[in-house]
């Protein structure tokens, strides 16, 4: 079973945040190298194209002042027109500079436009000298005007070049570093981008396992929800085959829960929501699964618990385990749980009949106040009374309700009573006689058998006693009293102390007293029924076989049981006489028994010609309405001094039942 506790939604938000802040980084970080390095690359480009125009600049000015010498020595049309061809493209430079330069470069540009305007008008006044052959005056042009200017005019040009020169330096220089800063951010970027995609996944796969976990389990506790515990049954019981194995399914119930949310609040209430799973836990197996269903209802789901009588005893665990107080925040609090348990495959082969099966048998249990209750169909029949009656029984038991009819038991050969069978019945305030058939099963099931089995056992015996005390004089020490066992006193290893004790305080023999109990109680764990029984064997109480007929048991199985007298069930004596196959099972159950050395008793004699054919066939023991109905224990005295009749003629009293 696992609590894993989930992530905070919100560091999930704040992962993503982080990432997000992060992504966004670095795609301005990517942008602005990249924008910078266009830029540079811009640059570097204007930056060439400019030292370019520059270069041809200076070798258009000394190409002038190459022409302006050879026009000197060859004067002609060509020279003077190569010149001005040469002196134009120079001018197309400076403007072509001038219109992307920036305002010191302007100002220095038209500076060197308006010397190369000067220069040229001397050099006009120069070829003209030249042409009318004045080398004089020519000579002095030149020297005075001419080649000084030009001396600028190639200084600026120059100089212009050299700070070109230098700016393209630096362009290519702030390309190098915006093509290096791109060089580091790619691989950078790779792996930003591949870790976030890896944190992405994980992030995402855990979302998800996050959002799907929720939708198995409680909010509140972390437990299994309903749907998943469903799962996990219909899982458990497709695979009962495989494992060999049966599923039992537990539903517990806090009781007064109401209570507690309504005096301390709801915030203590789910407090103490919170603390059940981690109570209970470490008395299950891994295996396991506690969920909650929804309110103050959870259920254990046990694949391996082998059968009806373990889930059980883990159910006992648990309910214990719940009622130790809870600590709630300083506070201690101290509630009680219902626990109802229901086992594949007698109780059910899908999982909706075995919640079902169990939750009856919780809301048995609920009522009965009884902690644990196993289902059992007959906690299905008439359930609103069933309830309603469990839920008062405790109270009756306690107040004296409930009350023991006696009915004889008579040797068949002498005629003599020689004692009585216990039953018991609910005087109820409200429905009048209440007969055990209606309340047994249901208390057999829930812990109210216990104190009802010591109630009638004590009853019983005290009643024997007043029997050997008053009836009669000096009274009558041979009238034996049978008591009737469920499957839980068998299955009860305190139950032979506790009955040892009784005949002790009641001052009864342990051979007037016979108990009764049914083949099925018996085969429901024969291994632990046969230990009960040998101890009660070994007190020295009778041992009877109840309803003996309707179980699976054997004869043969029987023998090696310390029991000495067989009761035929009342459903094969009724019909003996009219249904032959019932006659058949009478005669050889008596036959059988005798080889046996076992005494049998024939319950539900209704007439005198079954009375006699049970005779005829060497039954020794007879009960039945014919001789006597159960009744009252005063009624028992007054019947047994006025009974004269010893032919077995019924004599009903008034208060028969
Ligand atoms: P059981 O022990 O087999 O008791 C015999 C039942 O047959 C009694 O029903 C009795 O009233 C009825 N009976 C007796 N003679 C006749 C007859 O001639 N014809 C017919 N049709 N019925 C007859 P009752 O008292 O209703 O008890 C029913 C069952 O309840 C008992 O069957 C016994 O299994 C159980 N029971 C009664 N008292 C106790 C008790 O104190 N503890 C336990 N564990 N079970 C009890
Ligand atoms: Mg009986
Ligand atoms: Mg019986």
């Amino acid at each position: 079973m696992s609590h894993r506790s989930e992530r905070k939604p919100r560091s999930s938000t704040a992962a993503a945040a982080g990432m997000l802040v992060v992504l966004v980084s670095l795609a301005v970080f990517t942008t602005w190298s990249a924008l910078t390095a266009s830029a540079a690359v811009s640059g570097v480009a204007a930056a060439n194209a400019r030292t370019a125009i520059y270069e041809r600049a200076r070798f258009d000015v000394l190409e002038e002042e190459s022409l302006e010498r050879k026009y000197r020595l060859e004067p002609g049309p060509a020279v003077s027109e190569a010149h001005a061809t040469v002196a134009r493209q120079l001018k197309q430079s400076m403007n072509r500079l001038a219109a992307t330069a920036d305002a010191k470069d302007l100002a220095q540009l038209r500076g060197i436009l308006e010397l190369h305007k000067s220069y040229l008008a001397d050099i006009h006044e120069l070829f003209a000298a030249v042409d009318a052959g004045d080398s004089a005056l020519a000579l002095k042009i030149d020297d005075t005007r001419v080649d000084p200017v030009f001396s600028t005019l190639q200084a600026d040009i120059f100089s212009g070049l050299d700070a070109q020169v230098a700016k393209t330096a630096r362009a290519v220089s702030s390309l190098q570093r915006a093509e290096s800063r791109l060089l580091a951010t790619t691989p950078l970027t790779f792996i930003v981008v591949l870790f976030l995609l890896v944190k992405f996944l994980r992030v995402s796969r855990r979302y998800e396992s996050t959002v799907s976990s929720r939708a198995l389990r409680d909010s509140l506790t972390g437990l299994p929800n309903r749907e998943c515990f469903y799962d996990r049954a219909t899982l458990a019981l497709a695979d009962e085959p495989r494992r060999l194995a049966t599923t039992s399914v537990l539903v517990i119930d806090l009781d007064r829960f109401k209570e507690l949310n309504d005096t301390l609040g709801h915030r203590y209430g789910d407090r103490l929501l919170c603390l059940v799973g981690p109570r209970i836990s470490p008395l299950l197996r891994p295996s396991d699964t506690i969920a909650r269903l929804g309110g103050d209802e959870f259920a254990l789901l046990l694949p391996d618990a082998g059968g009806s009588l373990a889930a059980q005893q883990v159910a006992e665990r648990v309910v214990a385990a719940l009622r130790e107080p809870f600590n709630l925040e300083g506070l201690t609090y101290t509630i009680d749980a219902s626990c109802g348990h229901a086992s594949s495959p007698d109780d059910g082969a899908n999982v909706d009949d075995l919640l079902q099966h169990a939750d009856v048998a919780m809301y048995i249990a609920k009522a009965a106040h009884s902690g644990v209750v196993a289902y059992h169909p007959t906690l299905d029949i008439n359930t609103p009374r069933r309830l309603a009656i469990l839920n008062e029984l405790p109270a009756a038991i306690a107040e004296g309700q409930l009350v023991l009819h006696y009915q004889p038991k008579t040797d068949i050969a002498s005629g003599e009573v020689t004692g009585a069978e216990a039953l018991v019945r609910w005087n109820h305030p409200v429905h009048g006689l209440v007969p055990p058939d209606e309340f047994i099963p249901a208390a057999e099931h829930s812990g109210l058998i216990k104190p009802l089995t010591s109630w009638v056992l004590n009853t019983a015996l005290a009643e024997c006693r007043r029997w050997m005390d008053t009836n009669g004089d000096p009274g009558r020490d041979d009238l034996t009293v049978a008591v009737n066992l469920s499957a839980r006193s068998l299955l009860d290893d305190t139950f032979p102390a506790e009955l040892l004790e009784a005949l002790t305080r009641h001052g009864v023999a342990p051979g007037l007293l016979s108990l009764e109990v049914t083949e099925t109680a018996i085969m429901s764990d024969p291994q632990r029924a046969h230990a009960v029984l040998k101890q009660l064997h070994d007190l020295g109480v009778e041992l009877s076989i109840d309803d003996f007929g309707t179980g699976y048991s054997s004869l043969a199985y029987l023998r090696f049981l310390p029991v000495s007298e067989l009761k035929i069930d009342k459903s094969f004596v009724k019909h003996m006489r009219e249904d032959t196959n019932d006659g058949v099972i009478v005669r050889s159950v008596i036959d059988l028994a005798h080889n046996l050395g076992l005494k049998t008793v024939a319950e539900g004699i209704e007439d005198q010609a079954t009375l006699v054919q049970l005779t005829d066939l060497g039954c020794d023991v007879a009960q039945g309405y014919h001789l006597a109905y159960p009744m009252p224990a005063e009624d028992l005295d007054l019947w047994l001094r006025t009974r004269t009749d010893r032919s077995f003629v019924a004599t009903p009293v008034s208060t028969a039942s």
